[in-house]
């Protein structure tokens, strides 16, 4: 097996070149809730897909959210705002918005899944400890890309994906807690 790098370099053509019916890159959180309410029912029109209050519901917890959550979380928190919706709704509705292009998927190794509402380019901190996902506020210098690309025979690049991991601070203070809990016999 392949040692996880603590820098991954993948591909993820959908977050750099969505498709033709999707909106500007913007941060979600820029706008008002109203605005956001338009601006999803006009993007899901555009691509074939009806306007729903389960689709709004979800389209607004996974802007608002820092979080990046997973289905499962979006679920827990939009069924009390939209009594009766399923998990597999919830779902369904993340991948739409994830093929409007109003929402990006991070997948990763294990299979799981989080959902982010900010599209525009940006790169996360991954704790492996706890799997939470948080933004990077830096960017990369174009110049270390320039750099990466250098030298692939013949490979056109189209986009990357960058992920920092490590432990979040509450999982590293329960690690050092729990150290300074169990001396050694
Ligand atoms: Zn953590
Ligand atoms: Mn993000």
């Amino acid at each position: 097996m392949v040692k996880k790098p603590v820098i991954s370099m993948k591909m993820s053509p959908k977050a750099v070149s969505p498709g033709a019916a999707s909106p500007k890159a913007v941060s979600p959180k820029a706008v008002s809730p109203k605005a956001a309410n338009a601006r999803l029912r006009k993007t899901l029109e555009v691509s074939g897909h009806r306007f729903t209050e389960q689709r709004a519901a979800v389209y607004r917890f996974v802007c608002d959210a820092t979080t990046h959550p997973n289905a499962d979380e979006v679920f827990q928190q939009v069924r009390g705002e939209v009594p009766g919706i399923s998990l597999a709704t919830v779902y369904k509705s993340l991948e739409t918005l994830v093929n409007c292009g109003l929402a990006s998927k991070l997948t990763y190794s294990d299979g799981s899944a989080r959902y982010d509402g900010r599209t525009d380019p940006h790169h996360h901190v991954h704790c492996v400890s706890c799997g939470r996902v948080r933004d990077i506020p830096g960017h990369l210098s174009p110049d270390s890309l320039e750099i990466l690309g250098k030298g692939l025979d013949g490979f056109r690049v189209s986009g990357y994906r960058l992920e920092l991991t490590g432990f979040c601070s509450e999982c590293s203070l329960e690690t050092d807690t729990k150290g300074s809990m169990d001396p050694p016999n």
